[in-house]
């Protein structure tokens, strides 16, 4: 019989951590739409919940669960929820991250601890429990929302940091896991138009844009269709890369 390739996430129980906004939020509708069963898992527990009834206004399944992903016992709590209302997760994204960062000379211990914890720590303690259950079944897809900031960024000494360890754990976990049938990948997105960018100080977004190759910041879809590529069954032996959504920027040496 002649192999099934059309694209679809059909029935498939995704995991989106930090999608009550931003890059996330693009992630869970586009998974969604190609028929994934999406947990909404964020911190914030009311965003959380009204994501996840937006998305399912539009028609499919989102269900909103509270997470702070840096809390072991709050992770495992979210994938037990999640195999009891949906079923075992096939797609972790790995998306929730903060940028707090004030400069080398100014950053308390405390910033780059909660940095590390979000972003890092994240990323380890969401990955190991969704590979304790793609192990046992063999099959998965984890996603990790790195940045194009993990080459080195003016003034973002922990963000840049937990990002480059993103990118490591990345090449580890797909080595690790690929005889499981299970693949790991990475997005390094450039400047992406979310929540996460409006912080900025108006001339310092001045600059970035200026430096941008296309003169525009990216739109949080143009990731979540990369995230999709990588979440497809038929995107079966492509594992350990990093792909940049930066509209060129990663091309050019200057950092930010
Ligand atoms: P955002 O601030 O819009 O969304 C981040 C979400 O993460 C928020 O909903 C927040 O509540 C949630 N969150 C924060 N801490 C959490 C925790 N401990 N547990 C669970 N959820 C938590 O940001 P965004 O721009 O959409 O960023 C998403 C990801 O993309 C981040 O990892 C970020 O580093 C990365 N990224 C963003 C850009 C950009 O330009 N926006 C560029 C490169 C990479």
């Amino acid at each position: 019989m002649k192999e099934d390739t059309t694209m679809s996430l059909d029935g498939q129980v995704a995991v989106v951590t930090g999608a009550a906004s931003g890059i996330g939020f693009a992630i869970a509708e586009e998974f969604v739409s190609a028929g994934a069963k999406v947990v909404i898992a964020d911190i914030a527990k009311d965003r959380a919940e009204e994501a996840a009834t937006c998305i399912s206004h539009a028609g499919g399944t989102a269900v909103g669960i509270q997470v702070d992903v840096a809390d072991r016992a709050k992770v495992e709590a979210l994938f037990h929820e999640t195999e009891a209302t949906l079923g075992p997760v096939d797609i972790l994204v790995n998306n929730a991250g903060i940028s707090i960062d004030r400069g080398v000379r100014r950053i308390s211990d405390e910033e780059w601890q909660r940095t590390i914890a979000i972003n890092q720590t994240g990323v380890f303690l969401c990955s190991q429990a969704a590979a304790i259950s793609m192990v046992a079944r063999r099959t998965g897809r984890i996603i990790n929302i790195a940045s194009r900031a993990w080459l080195g960024w003016f003034g973002q000494l922990a963000y840049s940091s937990s990002k480059g360890a993103v990118v490591s754990a990345t090449r580890s976990l797909a080595i690790e896991l690929a005889k499981y049938g299970i693949t790991v990948n990475c997005l390094a997105p450039g400047l992406i138009d979310t929540p996460l960018l409006q912080a900025e100080p108006p001339e310092v977004m001045e600059r970035l844009l200026q430096a941008q190759p296309m003169g525009t910041l990216g739109d949080p879809r143009d990731v979540a269709w990369a995230a999709r590529f990588f979440a497809e069954p038929m995107c079966r032996s492509i594992t350990g890369q990093v792909l940049y959504v930066c509209g060129g920027k990663s091309l050019y040496a200057q950092p930010a």
